[in-house]
């Protein structure tokens, strides 16, 4: 008899074929993080930044974690020898509280990159494509090469929204539709109304994330409502952002069970940091947190918009800690001359090769962000180009990083 007839070496060799596209899906599989992304065309190889760096590259919040959170942290500490899950109950119960969801529909990560990743490993595959706005937030990308998902990009409107009907159009095997409002790189909003569209529209089975990271910045309208009612969606939270605590890490998948448990298999059990969880359990019950850090981010970007247009220079009005500026020139060069100037600013998208993402910092950081782009611009910074490899887009084969330095 044959191998192929005989139903014993079958099943042991479709036994091996699934064991050896796991391995192959687990090989690719890795979690790429904001911080990756950001060094990843990079001028710089991980090590520390220099000592007064402006760091507006990462969408970071310069005022880290509030008062209350960090004296959460410190009365926390001493229990950290213990996993103590309960803290964690209490967190989801205390979010839950604040946003009228039930405790069940959330679930808490260290971060939200995770639970985005686990959802591009749950509801995309070879058959169902993944589906982001071009500019968007790469990171789900990254995580294709373990399903080996179709990758759909699709253009932002001209007014920079997510283009709902498109992205439909684009993909009719979509498993997974990945919406970020405020958006990474644009800090542009995409409407709730666009967002019931697309669940109205969507194939069968296909989800709709709604990444929700710089929502507080913005006075954007939520999607938990949808989730509230059921559908087919997973929202994103995270306290990386307003919260100021991206080294802590701490976010929530928000979306009923069901979704919420097909995602979690593949995250397995992963306990939460305590500090993590102590400082996001005290930020969420200070009731003037969001809105006071709302008002310095918006006062201090407003007011970098002004100079920037009284300056003639382009920019994309954003409703977000981060904005693209155009350079009209190539991005590389001027990331580079502004890292000479001890000034590190975000990356370029490929679709849009003279903008560069800048994150808002705080009011003495952004005049120093205008001090050198000034400098940079004028031409006077020509000499301090440092030769630095192309940047040739986000590699999907692995990070690009830079070569070594001689
Ligand atoms: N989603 C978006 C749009 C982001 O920009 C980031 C980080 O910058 C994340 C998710 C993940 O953040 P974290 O893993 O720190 O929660």
């Amino acid at each position: 008899m044959s191998v192929e007839g005989n139903p014993a070496c079958r099943s042991r060799r479709s036994f091996l074929q699934v064991s050896a596209t796991a391995a192959a899906a687990a090989a690719a599989f890795r979690i790429v993080t904001e911080p990756m992304l950001a060094n990843a065309d990079s001028l710089r190889d991980p090590r520390p930044y220099p000592k007064d760096a402006v760091l507006i590259n990462a969408n970071e919040n310069p005022l880290g974690p509030c008062g209350i959170a960090c004296d959460a942290v410190n009365n926390v500490a001493s229990q950290g020898g213990r996993y103590s899950d309960w803290l964690t109950t209490d967190l989801i119960k205390t979010f839950a509280a604040v946003e009228g969801v039930k405790p069940e529909y959330v679930h808490a990560f260290p971060g939200s990159s995770g639970p985005l990743h686990y959802s591009v490993l749950a509801f995309t595959s070879a058959m169902r494509s993944y589906v982001t706005a071009d500019p968007g937030y790469e990171a789900g990308m990254h995580a294709t090469k373990a399903t080996g998902a179709r990758i759909v990009k699709v253009p932002l409107t001209s007014t920079y929204t997510h283009d709902v009907k498109a992205m439909l159009a684009a993909a009719p095997d979509a498993g997974m539709f990945y919406i970020c409002s405020p958006n990474n790189p644009t800090g542009t909003l995409t409407s709730h109304s666009d967002i019931e569209f697309l669940l109205a529209n969507k194939p069968k089975d296909a989800i709709v994330m709604v990444d929700e990271a710089y929502i507080h910045f913005s006075d954007a309208s939520t999607a938990l409502d949808l989730v509230k009612a059921d559908k087919d969606v997973v929202v994103l939270r995270t306290f990386s952002k307003i919260y100021g605590m991206a080294g802590l890490r701490c976010g929530f998948a928000i979306a009923r069970p069901e979704l919420l448990e097909k995602m979690t298999a593949f995250s397995g059990w992963s306990a939460m940091p305590i500090t993590a969880v102590a400082a996001a359990t005290a930020s969420l019950k200070d009731p003037q947190l969001v809105a006071d850090r709302r008002h310095i981010n918006t006062t201090i970007r407003e007011a970098t918009f002004e100079w920037l247009s009284k300056n003639g220079y382009s920019f994309v009005p954003s409703k977000s800690n981060c904005f693209m500026l155009d350079t009209k020139r190539p991005a590389k060069d001027v990331i580079a001359a502004m890292a000479a100037q001890n000034v590190f600013i975000g990356r370029p998208w490929p679709i849009w090769p003279t903008h560069v993402r800048i994150t808002v910092g705080t009011q003495s950081e952004m005049e120093r962000f205008q001090a050198a782009f000034q400098h940079v611009m004028s031409g006077n910074a020509a000499a301090e180009l440092r030769p630095e490899p192309a940047y040739s887009g986000l590699n999907l084969d692995g990070i690009v990083l830079p070569a070594a330095r001689s």
